[in-house]
């Protein structure tokens, strides 16, 4: 018999156990009774969640003592394993596996062989539904799927009471502990308080037992030829005509999208009598669990991406489409993801926007790097989300720290508002350092500038008191628009920026699409599905490709700069021929103006970052034809390292105080020797006090950093001897000590300088 034919003729069986008008505890015992007759076992029984535990609810074959008796903890024997990992297990040899917990009462030692799969509600085990048998056999493939689908329509039943009595309360809402702690890795510090709210509202599936079969058949189809007219168009942009990596990349998503396999299982699924939606969550389920069972990330990689069209398919077949952002946010709220593109960020309301939870994330990611000029708290590595988590639960972010709490008492409410008024005395603090020009204790001063990306953030360079803009992001703007921003728009934006900073500098970053910054009107929105994106098609690479979008900007610039001075800095030029390229397009729409007599800028200075570490060997060659280098050590040490700045297991891999990044930086600054030419760092690391203490003591004397961090690096800068630290960190460079950020520490501590 077929997987299909083997549930729908237990589901048909279970319908009409629930049509008749009995006790609930008896259609359980029906149940029961059905399922261990249909896949003949011995032993068939339901645990349910009931005040933490697993408790037997019903069963055919064990001893009947045993129900509401036995109860098992959630990860405690095969039962809690099962509900703990949500996961199917299918074994032989019940007592052979190491999780096996043997419960006298029960009287299984006569049973070799178990099943079990969870019953899951809301993406949490509520239950386990398991068989057992006397022969040691492994269940066969159809009888674990009618078992999952059995599963997945009580897990409906239960929901709606119509499995238990009212008295026997299941836990099906998340248990509303009080002050439940989870715990992340800080990657935006700061406090907030707010209101829970998921990012991917979780679609709700109000049915799982179809009423007509040919039906949900006929829906699931029109929502397969929708995605996949979504798909289609997106390949039709130009972009894609063109070839390259890109187009197969696309081509696999399409491979999915068409996958006769997938749409098969769906198929089968809505044959065994489930509802289009529930057929969808029934693959998507399978696929999740096949997925722990494969260890290749390179298949699991694949696997994402088909979880990506499943949910988009289920979106489509049940209406509900659109984040929370679309949505708007009612209240403060703390938002929690699996993880956010800087875009997606950028579409909520910053007013109520109080920090941000993600699964996943890492300090340079995009989207943390928005969240903090947005000056939103971000906690990172934060696991038990969707089951610990409730919709509007009562939250209290405590980035600082690394946790979130969940619906605080009284009492740790009052705590935090206590905290929260002393770190707003701080940020006071701060601020009166605003007019402070930062010199070191012996006499040098250090140029502390901001980074921005926005129109908005351009008021954080009054209030920090910043010494102009270092970076400004030019492809912020890009992000946050659903078109590709028309020149007039650019040279609008440039030239309120240039209004708003005055008399500071603004040095202008030309566009660093692609990466984890992907646009969707761009074919970037593919690259973010590159194998590699970061060291794809991106930045200049990209610019130079797209040689319109570069004039563009170009001309958008020196039109918003025309009578003041520009500066231009170029991402990721990776040989110094690109910088030429690129400056050759400056200079060559400059020359086009000029003929047109228009006014153009009265200065223009050319720069480039630092970020592809093969340019550090160019320096003598590069270093005669600009004005400033800015290292970016975000994509540097990414490089260096080999490590994914986005990919959240290497979060925490490397750090940036190690030997081989300061020697790296050390050998760069040394090279500036000799030239006139400005050498700053704008990544992430010149924001961090330890980071920036070691910056300076390696020559490093303009830093662009994040606008919360002007005031804590003004204070540090000023506590400074740089001759002292300057002599430390050469020795520690020349002979590593083991813990190089423990050494810094303890001699930043020594001198009374704040570092955390
Ligand atoms: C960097 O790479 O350090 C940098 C500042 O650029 P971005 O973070 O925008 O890639
Ligand atoms: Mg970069």
């Amino acid at each position: 018999m077929t997987a299909a034919a083997s549930a729908r003729q237990i589901l048909t069986r279970l319908h009409e156990v629930m049509a008749g008008r009995t006790h609930a505890q008896y259609k359980l015992d029906r149940v029961v009774e059905i399922i261990a007759e249909s896949l003949s076992s011995e032993v068939c029984s339901i645990y349910l969640l009931r005040e933490g535990a697993l408790e037997l609810y019903a069963t055919q074959g064990l001893n009947p003592e045993a129900v509401h008796v036995t109860r098992l903890a959630v990860g405690e024997g095969l039962t809690g394993t099962i509900a703990n990992n949500i996961e199917t297990l299918n074994l032989a040899e019940a007592k052979a596996h190491p999780d096996f917990a043997y419960r006298p009462e029960t009287g299984e030692e006569q049973f070799h062989s178990f099943a079990g799969v969870p019953i899951v509600y809301r993406e949490r085990a509520v239950g386990v539904l398991c068989v057992q048998h006397v022969d040691p056999r492994r269940y066969e493939d159809v009888e674990i799927e009618a078992l999952q689908t059995t599963a997945m329509v009580l897990s409906e039943l239960i929901a709606h009471k119509e499995l238990v009595d009212g008295e026997s309360v299941i836990d099906l809402e998340i248990s509303h502990v009080e002050n439940d702690i989870l715990e992340g890795l800080p990657l935006v510090k700061g406090l907030a308080a707010g209101q829970a709210v998921f990012h991917q509202p979780r679609i709700e599936i109000d049915q799982v037992v179809a009423e007509d079969v040919e039906a949900e058949r006929q829906r699931v189809y029109r929502a397969f030829d929708k995605m996949r007219d979504q798909i289609d168009a997106l390949a039709r942009e130009p972009e894609f005509g063109k070839g390259g990596e890109h187009v197969e990349v696309l081509e696999t998503y399409k491979m999915f999208a068409y996958d006769e396999g997938w749409s098969r299982r769906i198929n089968e699924a809505i044959d065994s009598g489930l509802t289009a939606e529930a057929a969808i969550e029934r693959v998507q389920q399978r696929t999740r669990m096949r997925m722990r069972e494969i260890d290749d990330p390179l298949l699991a990689d694949r696997m994402h991406d088909l979880e990506d069209l499943s949910n988009r398919l289920l979106r489509i077949v049940s209406g509900q489409l659109g984040t929370a952002a679309t949505q708007g946010l009612r209240r403060d709220t703390v938002l929690f993801a699996r993880n956010l593109g800087p875009a997606e960020l950028l579409e909520y309301d910053r007013r109520r926007l109080k920090g941000v939870v993600l699964e996943e994330g890492s300090l340079t990611a995009h989207v943390v790097i928005v969240a903090r000029a947005m000056g939103v708290p971000v906690l990172g590595r934060v696991s038990g989300l969707r089951t610990r988590v409730a919709e509007g639960d009562e939250v209290i972010l405590d980035a600082d720290h690394g946790t979130v709490t969940l619906r605080p008492n009284q009492q740790v409410l009052e705590a935090f508002e206590t905290r929260f008024a002393r770190s707003r005395e701080k940020q006071a603090a701060y601020a009166e350092l605003r007019d402070v020009e930062p010199f070191t204790r012996d006499g040098t001063r250090i140029t502390v500038m901001m980074n921005a990306g926005l129109r908005d953030d351009m008021s954080a360079l009054a209030m920090s008191g910043a010494d102009g803009v270092g970076l400004f992001r030019t492809e912020f703007q890009f992000l946050v628009s659903s078109t590709l921003p028309q020149r007039d728009r650019q040279m609008r934006l440039y030239r309120d920026v240039l209004d708003a900073a005055g008399d500071k500098p603004v040095i202008f970053r030309t566009v660093d699409i692609g990466g984890d910054k992907a646009v969707p009107y761009l074919d970037t929105a593919v690259a973010e599905r590159d194998e590699n994106p970061a060291m794809g098609w991106r930045a200049l690479r990209l610019s130079l490709e797209r040689e319109g979008l570069l004039k563009a900007q170009a001309r958008a610039l020196l039109e918003a700069a025309a009578g003041r001075s520009l500066s231009v800095m170029f991402p990721m030029v990776s040989e110094p021929w690109e910088f030429d390229a690129g400056k050759k397009v400056f200079e060559d729409q400059l020359a086009f103006q000029r003929d047109r007599r228009r006014q153009v800028p009265e200065t223009i200075r050319y720069g480039c970052m630092l970020e592809v570490p093969a340019l550090a060997d160019m320096l003598d060659v590069l270093l005669p034809k600009l004005s400033f280098v800015s290292v970016g050590t975000n994509d540097l040490t990414q490089f260096l390292f080999a490590a994914d700045r986005a990919n959240p297991k290497l979060a925490e891999r490397y750090d940036w105080l190690s030997p081989a990044i300061l020697r790296f930086l050390a050998r760069v600054s040394r090279s500036f020797v000799g030239h006139d030419v400005q050498l700053g760092v704008c990544g992430e690391m010149g924001g961090r006090r330890l980071e920036a203490l070691a910056l300076l003591g390696i020559g490093y004397r303009r830093l662009s950093i994040t606008p919360a961090a002007v005031g804590p690096i003004k204070e540090l800068v000023r506590k400074v001897d740089l001759g002292e630290l300057t002599a430390q960190m050469s020795g520690w460079l020349a002979a590593p000590p083991p813990d190089m950020r423990g050494a810094l520490q303890q001699w930043a501590g020594e001198r009374d300088i704040e570092v955390e």
